[in-house]
């Protein structure tokens, strides 16, 4: 990979590239391996002044290893993802634990039998805290909402301390309002298990994602700091990639997208351990949704440590797509324009207003890439 500011081409050569990509997170840089590892002439546009997309990471002032844009955790069921992503990547392993602080006391989440005891005094073994649930469990008719979900599973109490004040804050909406698929990411347990994920493959990049992606970007050029939209009349490709907002890519001809956003206020503290776990969330108090130590993620030895609060916010970098059924059906009008292009294909996070975490990505840049190869062996 190259990263400066013109592509790896000579003068004289006027023919196109195969592929112009937009966006150097893993979208655009699995599709930009495949693609390139077949002997297509490829090249991505990235408008960040780096490579990884939002699972960038650098060392801070202090050298310690963080996640500028928030805590990255890979995980998946996939052994055709993971043994992919080796082959850029060795990996160290790690299960990610999340404690929430609730009416004074930190405890773990997702909700297990241990957060059911420590909570409400109790001595429950898993047999019993399943009749628990059952007990405080409310009828609902029609599970449609995040409210639905939880309180049909847990009863009000747990959901007002557990969800009610982390989904407003989380998404400016009450759970009433937000379809059923949000909260349906986390379940509750009868055990004591308290990783966060329970998916068979989780560890993280031994180097970071950073070097993951050099590692994926290595035979490609790549031109940094530069808005496709500023290039893209003056770099002669075939086919177009994008991987960035499909709202912005249309203009927002039929209105701009809902995502939500975040600030990210990160402190390096002199101390080795912050926080008992690598998150802690806080539905009920502060501005911030959650705060997450990098060292129990990365694995870094370091005599400081740094953490980085999450401000959820209406305005800025697009990042979650808010799940609501008007913002699908506005989705899928930009969809129905998307069709009419066949020289552009949509694939990512944000192309495809999906709440996708990294593992879903590279499935789907793969799966765009067969497609593509096909279609492609399909015209030869
Ligand atoms: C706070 C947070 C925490 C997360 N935690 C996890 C986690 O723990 N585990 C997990 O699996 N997933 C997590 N995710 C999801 C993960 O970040 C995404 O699944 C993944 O990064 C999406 O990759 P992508 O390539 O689709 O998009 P991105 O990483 O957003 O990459 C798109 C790229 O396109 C570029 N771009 C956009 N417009 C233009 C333009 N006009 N010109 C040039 N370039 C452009 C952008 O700058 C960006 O680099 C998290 C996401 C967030 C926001």
């Amino acid at each position: 990979m190259s990263e400066h500011d013109s592509p790896a081409r000579h003068p004289a050569d006027t023919e196109p590239f195969d592929y112009l990509i937009v966006g150097a997170g893993f979208a655009g840089s699995v599709l930009a391996e495949r693609l390139t590892a077949d002997g297509k002439r490829v090249l991505v546009v990235e408008k960040r002044a780096h490579i990884g997309g939002n699972a960038y990471d650098t060392y801070d002032d202090a050298g310690v290893l963080i996640h500028p844009y928030g805590p990255h955790i890979f995980h998946t069921n996939s052994a055709d993802i993971f043994e992919y992503l080796s082959r850029f990547t060795e990996w160290r392993p790690y299960e990610h634990r999340v404690l929430a602080s609730v009416d004074g006391q930190l405890v773990p989440m997702p909700i297990n039998l241990d957060t059911v005891n420590a909570l409400y005094g109790l001595n429950l073994t898993s047999f019993e805290v399943e009749d628990f649930f059952a007990s405080r469990a409310e009828e609902v008719e029609q599970i449609r909402t995040s409210e639905d979900v939880v309180v049909s599973k847990v009863g009000r109490d747990l959901y007002r301390k557990f969800f009610q004040g982390y989904t407003r804050k989380q998404w400016g909406l009450d759970p009433s309002e937000l379809d059923a698929s949000v909260t349906a990411r986390v379940p509750t347990r009868t055990t004591r298990d308290d990783r966060y994920f329970t998916d068979t493959f989780q560890a993280m990049p031994r180097h970071g994602y950073t070097r993951l992606f050099q590692n994926l970007l290595r035979d490609v050029p790549v031109m940094l700091s530069t808005d496709y939209r500023d290039v893209i009349g003056l770099i002669p490709h075939r086919h177009l990639i994008f991987t960035g907002p499909i709202d912005v890519f249309f203009d927002q001809c039929y209105g701009a997208l809902p995502y939500r956003s975040l600030t990210f206020k990160h402190e390096t503290h002199a101390t080795e351990v912050f926080q008992p776990t690598g998150t802690v969330n806080y539905p009920n108090d502060h501005g911030y949704t959650r705060v997450s130590e990098f060292k129990y993620i990365t694995g870094q030895q370091h005599p400081q440590t740094s953490v980085v609060y999450e401000y959820p916010q209406a305005h800025g970098d697009p990042y979650y797509p808010v799940p609501r059924p008007e913002n699908a059906e506005l989705y899928r009008r930009y969809e129905a324009l998307a069709k009419t292009r066949p020289d552009v294909t949509f694939v990512g996070r944000l192309a495809t207003y999906r709440y996708y975490n990294m593992d879903q990505v590279v499935a789907q840049a793969l799966a765009t890439y067969r497609r593509l190869a096909g279609l492609a062996q399909g015209a030869d």
